[in-house]
Parts: C-alpha cells; sequence; structure tokens
C-alpha cells in the first residue's frame, strides 16, 4: 500500500500538538497533525475555557525564562489571530509563611527580579475582598498574570498552522508507529503514513504510545467545578485574581467569573485517583463537588451557591511534577513531550518551539536539561 509522505506528523493536537503542528509548519515543515477526538474536545486535559498563566513559579524557578517567552508568544498568536486569548488579572501564590506556594513563589521572584508585594491576609482582603483568608497566611501578588482561554489557543495554532500548508486531521486515531534512521511510519484506523521524523504530544495517553516513558507519565483524574458566588461583583474579572492557595484543605487554584457563569475553582490531585485516558471516570459525583466547596465556603467571602458546571480532565503526572521533553532514547528523529503534571498549559506556546527545534536540530536554545527522559532511568 501506498502511503503519504510528511516531514513530520504530530500524533496528539491538543495544547501542546497544536503549537508544536504550528511551529513546525512555522519553519517550512509539510506538517501532518492526527488527532484521535475533535479540534478542540473534552476528552484530554485542555479543555474547561480557563487555565493559569503566570510568572511567579513556586514549582521551580527555572521555568521563569520559559514563561517569558511562553507570554511572548501567545501575544504574537492572538495578534495573528485577532481575537484576545491572554487576560491579565495579577496572580496570587498564598498559604503560610513557610509553605512550599509561599516560598517557591517568593525564591522565583529573588531569582529572576520579578515585580510583586507580598500582603498579609488583611491587605489581602482589602485591595481583593473575595478572599478571607486566616490571618497567619501570606499571599504573593505579581501583577503579570492572568488566564488564557484553553480551547481558542488551540484553534488559533491550528489555523495559523493550517494557513501555513500544514495538514491537521480530526477523528483519526494512532494505532501503532515504527521508526528507524531513515524515516518512521505510522499507522492510524484510516491510514498509514512516512515522515522524516514524529513528535509525540499525546497528553494522558502517551504512555501507551511510547513504551520508553514506562510509568513516568501517569494519568490522574481532575475535576474543576463553577460555581455561583453570593456576590457576584467580588469575583468578577476587574476584581478578582488568578490564585494558587495552600490551606489544609488542600492546594486549590482558581479564576474570576469568564465564560461560564460562575467562579471556577480545581483542587491539585483532586480525589488522588490514578486512571488510564481510556478508563477515566467521566462522570462527576457529589464527592468531587464537596471536594471543591470545602475551600470556596472556608475562604472566599460570602461562599458559593449554585452549581454551575462541573467538568472531569487529566493530569498527566511524572514523578518529580516536572515535564518530559526530549528526544527518543532509541530514535533521534521522535521527539517527546508528555507528564505535564498539571502546570503545563500556559507552556504551550513554548513548547512548540522547543518541539520544532529538537526535532529537526536536534537540539534547542532554550534550557530544557531539567526535562530529560533519563532523569528517571532505573525507576
Ligand atoms: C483540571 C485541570 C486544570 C489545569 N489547570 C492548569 C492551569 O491553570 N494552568 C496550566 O498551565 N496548566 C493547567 N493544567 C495542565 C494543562 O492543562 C496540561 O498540562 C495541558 O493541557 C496538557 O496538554 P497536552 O497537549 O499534553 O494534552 P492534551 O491537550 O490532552 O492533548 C493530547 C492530545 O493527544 C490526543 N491523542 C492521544 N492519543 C492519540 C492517538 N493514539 N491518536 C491520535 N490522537 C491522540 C488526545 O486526544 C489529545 O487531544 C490543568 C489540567 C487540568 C486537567
Amino acid at each position: 500500500m501506498n502511503s503519504e509522505h510528511f516531514d513530520t506528523i504530530v500524533v496528539g493536537v491538543g495544547g501542546m500538538g497544536s503549537a508544536a503542528v504550528h511551529h513546525l509548519a512555522q519553519r517550512g515543515q509539510r506538517v501532518l497533525g492526527l488527532e484521535q477526538y475533535d479540534i478542540p474536545h473534552e476528552m484530554g486535559s485542555s479543555h474547561g475555557i480557563t487555565r493559569v498563566i503566570r510568572l511567579t513559579y513556586f514549582e521551580h524557578p527555572a521555568y521563569v525564562p520559559l514563561l517569558a517567552r511562553a507570554f511572548a508568544l501567545w501575544r504574537e498568536l492572538e495578534q495573528a489571530g485577532g481575537e484576545q486569548l491572554l487576560y491579565i488579572t495579577g496572580s496570587l501564590d498564598a498559604g503560610a509563611p513557610d509553605s512550599f506556594v509561599v516560598e517557591g513563589s517568593l525564591s522565583s521572584c529573588a531569582d529572576h527580579n520579578l515585580a510583586h508585594e507580598v500582603l498579609t491576609s488583611a491587605e489581602l482582603t482589602s485591595r481583593f475582598p473575595g478572599f478571607q483568608l486566616p490571618p497567619e497566611m501570606l499571599a504573593v501578588w505579581q501583577p503579570d498574570g492572568g488566564f488564557l482561554l484553553s480551547e481558542r489557543c488551540i484553534v488559533h495554532h491550528v489555523l495559523q498552522a493550517q494557513a501555513l500548508g500544514a495538514e491537521v486531521r480530526a477523528r483519526e486515531h494512532v494505532i501503532d508507529w515504527e521508526a528507524a534512521p531513515g524515516g518512521v511510519t505510522v499507522r492510524s484506523n484510516r491510514a498509514s503514513y512516512s515522515a522524516e521524523r514524529l513528535v509525540f504530544t499525546a497528553g494522558a495517553w502517551s504512555q501507551s504510545l511510547v513504551a520508553s516513558l514506562g510509568n513516568n507519565a501517569a494519568p490522574e483524574r481532575q475535576v474543576m467545578g463553577w460555581f455561583q458566588p453570593a456576590q457576584p461583583q467580588l469575583f468578577a474579572l476587574e476584581r478578582f485574581p488568578v490564585f494558587n492557595c495552600l490551606v489544609p484543605e488542600g492546594h486549590y487554584y482558581g479564576f474570576p467569573i469568564h465564560g461560564i457563569p460562575g467562579f471556577k475553582i480545581g483542587k491539585y490531585h483532586h480525589l488522588e485517583e490514578q486512571t488510564t485516558a481510556d478508563d477515566v471516570d467521566r462522570g462527576c459525583h457529589p464527592q468531587d463537588e464537596a471536594a471543591l466547596r470545602a475551600f470556596t465556603q472556608q475562604y472566599l467571602t460570602g461562599g458559593m451557591g449554585p452549581t454551575q458546571a462541573l467538568k472531569p480532565c487529566m493530569f498527566t503526572n511524572t514523578p518529580d511534577g516536572h515535564f518530559i521533553i526530549d528526544r527518543h532514547p532509541e530514535h533521534a528523529n521522535v521527539v517527546i513531550a508528555a507528564g505535564f503534571s498539571g502546570h503545563g498549559f500556559k507552556f504551550c506556546s513554548v513548547v512548540g518551539e522547543v518541539v520544532a527545534e529538537l526535532a529537526l536540530a536536534g537540539k534547542t536554545r532554550h534550557d530544557i536539561e531539567m526535562f530529560r527522559l533519563d532523569r528517571f532511568a532505573g525507576h
């Protein structure tokens, strides 16, 4: 059977894959992007209207230079597409003074000289009256944070890629692949393809496609909730920033009202349910809602009224919570970007650039040493 030939094939056109397709097409590649669902869809990790983007990075200060580039690339994408994708609200990282959220956020500010203010709980409430945190807590305020419209980002990456000649095919499920020094072959439920190189951006499905990942990109069920605030004016876009907050009930993040008529909240590692991407429980249950309301009732002014929406989603966790962006250990012409561990979306734009550079030149201008796959060797 004759198979169609491309320069590069990208498997998975979600957050990362849409950016990869775009950046490869910008470099003159004849690109094929294959997506098993729709563009965009609600079955993976990138849906639910909004994703936090922030410059402070309690996870590790080494992410800050990548974030600076990510912000610039998001602005470029917005300009090219003529639609606002990035909303600036400022960001807050709150918790006990010695918590990893507050200490980590401050260390990223110190290392990279980021403009910020440290607010006491009383100062926080006077500036943002939606918050009512315990008196001993602190919040790091940084003015450049905000949120991205995640599904619209995917649409615009794909639109820009298509304008440059990229081919994106949805409802096409990749079944298997092979690589040799001279090229790769990819077989889907519809056709067989050949290419010079291959990129995997398959999110929560990555482990089932790339055996070398082992169990180092493990899917975990999450649920996001939207609730009608008792005092909606306190949670409006102009009055309420995106936040991370560590309290005894868990580590939460949230957003002002946008897109769905409710305040949006999520809890990291939600009910700690390990799963597989195909078997994940896609229902939402009273215990999901209870885990989210544990924060809103205790720490937000006026609490929350009726539920407006609940959506399941998946994290894909690495053992250390840092990404995997690397060439395949056995195939230099195969690149893997996976394991974004619940904090990857804000980086999609720059990951697209990194992946395109790695695929074409075997190296990138960005420092991605921390994301090597072989850090898990022997685990
Ligand atoms: C509830 C929740 C809240 C989050 N909040 C934030 C946040 O505020 N800020 C932030 O920066 N990050 C956040 N994240 C993390 C971020 O959303 C993810 O890191 C990011 O979306 C991962 O993108 P991805 O491209 O790896 O996955 P996806 O966008 O899921 O893309 C993977 C794609 O590959 C496709 N695919 C898989 N296998 C195949 C196959 N065999 N054939 C064809 N196609 C295939 C899938 O269908 C999918 O479209 C959050 C995640 C969740 C779940």
